[in-house]
């Protein structure tokens, strides 16, 4: 009898289960995974099935945003894209004239290096998650004010927390300023290893600075190789 009565809680916990991960794959997400980490401070990793609710959800309520005057300006909105598998999220500023006709973060020529940058620290681009501080495209690509910033970083933050990285990697100036809540200057933010709600966050150079100064490549390979130490910690 108590056989029986298992039997049946286990089949009940094996449809369960079923219905589930079916969900899943209707929803289209191949790269969910249970993390046993230790807990940080503040920001926990969540499954990736909640994941991908969150964000969504945090999309959603981006359609079609009006809450600072870049959206004068915008063809599409720029949210963000790729995978938490890596534990890896890289944070930029604004996106350009490509990223804002296409929708997508990083697909212009600062894009292609970061591209490369990610390969070179052993991950596939849809491995990493990509974002940016603003998610519309400021006029000439220019750094976003402060009232912009303000007005976009909380669905960032957001987004990250949703993410649950291992690391963060702020790409550009704007970008570390704005998750660090400081004005420093850039040689005092590189080289260290500084904490976003409990999360390492590594600063390094925009790909966009890089292209302009390929001399810097070298430093901020130093700074991937950093990035590649805590993940691995
Ligand atoms: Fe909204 Fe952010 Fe676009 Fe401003 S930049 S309009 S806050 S989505």
């Amino acid at each position: 009898m108590i056989q029986d009565k298992t039997g049946r809680e286990l089949a009940q916990c094996l449809e369960r289960l079923r219905l589930i991960f079916g969900s899943y794959k209707a929803a289209g997400l191949k790269d969910w995974t249970y993390r046993h980490e230790t807990p940080r401070d503040e920001v926990q990793p969540a499954p990736a099935c909640q994941t991908g609710e969150q964000l969504a959800r945090i999309n959603d309520e981006l359609t079609g945003c009006t809450r600072c005057g870049l959206h004068r300006g915008r063809t599409n909105l720029v949210f963000g894209e790729g995978s938490a598998k890596s534990g890896l999220v890289f944070v930029g500023e604004v996106p350009g004239f490509e990223e804002d006709q296409q929708g997508r973060p990083f697909v212009g020529r600062a894009g292609k290096l970061l591209d490369k940058m990610i390969l070179a620290i052993g991950f596939e681009r849809q491995e990493v998650y990509i974002c940016n501080v603003v998610k519309c495209r400021p006029p000439d690509n220019r750094t976003p004010e402060p009232n912009e910033a303000a007005a976009c970083s909380p669905f960032l933050f957001r987004q990250i927390e949703a993410l649950g990285p291992k690391v963060i990697c702020a790409l550009g100036l704007s970008a570390a300023q704005t998750l660090l809540g400081n004005r420093h200057p850039m040689f005092q933010l590189r080289g260290k290893v500084h904490l976003w709600r409990g999360i390492p966050l590594i600063c390094t150079y925009h790909p966009a600075y890089l292209l302009r100064s390929p001399s810097q490549k070298a430093a901020a390979w130093q700074d991937l190789k950093e990035v590649i130490r805590l993940l691995r910690a």
